[in-house]
């Protein structure tokens, strides 16, 4: 489903992606752990050009998104990228939108889905993350794990081939965690292809297919779940796992 060759980006001076290999295959979840300034959240928003990179090549769903350093023009780019959904820490919902009206707008203006069909999308959607009461609530109304799982209907809105998490429970307060990360794990259960940022590692070892470990720039160690976080081979997995766990 992707797969990403050596990888490299840097902001400046400073190389924040040093030559990465990664590929998640269909209906696999992928955690990604590492400390903080990694480069994990640089890395998934090079994938889908919030970030572009410096060297290296991207495929998805067997389309190339960018070749030796260099992205297909935006015009081709934009329906392959649109396969790809993502879910940011900071849930970014549209404020002065309701639940519904930031579910279906992508939807009816970018896939051209007809209004009726898209709301009809939404509320099958909401009532899979267990929001169907709050259909025509405002963000603003809502907790933080209802935000964030509004922000994952709206990006299964799309319907993704590939979804892309970016640390989605770290904003929240530790009781609303489990409610986000139960969606998640539907939709992993439901083989959803998905490649998870987190710091959740008792999540990551339940759910993923596939464990990788980011420091400085690389990949320092990867593998299954049981092999990386019970079994840990390199110092800074160690290390890391110490401190998280
Ligand atoms: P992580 O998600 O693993 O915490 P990031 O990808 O956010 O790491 O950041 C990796 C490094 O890249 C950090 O040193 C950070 O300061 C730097 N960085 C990230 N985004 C930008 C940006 N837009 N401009 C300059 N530096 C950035
Ligand atoms: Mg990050």
């Amino acid at each position: 489903m992707l797969k990403a060759e050596n990888i490299k980006k840097s902001f400046g001076a400073n190389e924040v992606l040093k030559g990465i290999d990664l590929s998640v295959e269909k209906g696999e979840t992928v955690a990604v752990i590492g400390p903080s300034g990694s480069g994990k959240s640089t890395f998934l928003r090079c994938l889908n050009k919030l970030e572009t990179i410096d060297g290296g090549s991207i495929e998805f769903d067997g389309e190339i998104i960018a070749e030796n350093g260099k992205y297909k023009k935006d015009k081709e780019l934009r329906p392959i990228i649109s396969k790809m959904g993502m879910v940011f820490q900071q849930f970014n919902l549209f404020p002065h939108k309701s639940v519904i009206e930031n579910i279906t707008e992508a939807p009816v203006i970018v896939n051209k889905i007809a209004q009726k069909d898209a709301e009809a999308e939404a509320e099958r959607l909401l009532a899979d993350v267990g929001l169907s009461e709050k259909i025509n609530e405002y963000p603003c109304n809502l907790s933080g794990g209802q935000q964030q799982r509004v922000a994952i209907a709206r990006a299964l809105a799309m319907n993704p081939k590939l979804m892309l998490f970016d640390e989605p429970t770290s904003a929240l307060d530790p009781e609303l965690t489990g409610e986000v990360l139960n969606v998640m794990k539907k939709l992993a259960d439901k083989k959803m292809t998905m490649l998870v940022v987190t710091h959740e590692i008792a999540f990551a070892k339940e759910v993923a297919s596939h464990v990788i470990f980011m420091d400085g720039g690389y990949i320092i160690e990867q593998g299954s779940p049981n092999d990386v976080l019970e079994n840990p081979k390199n110092e800074r997995t160690v290390k890391f796992l110490e401190r998280v766990l």
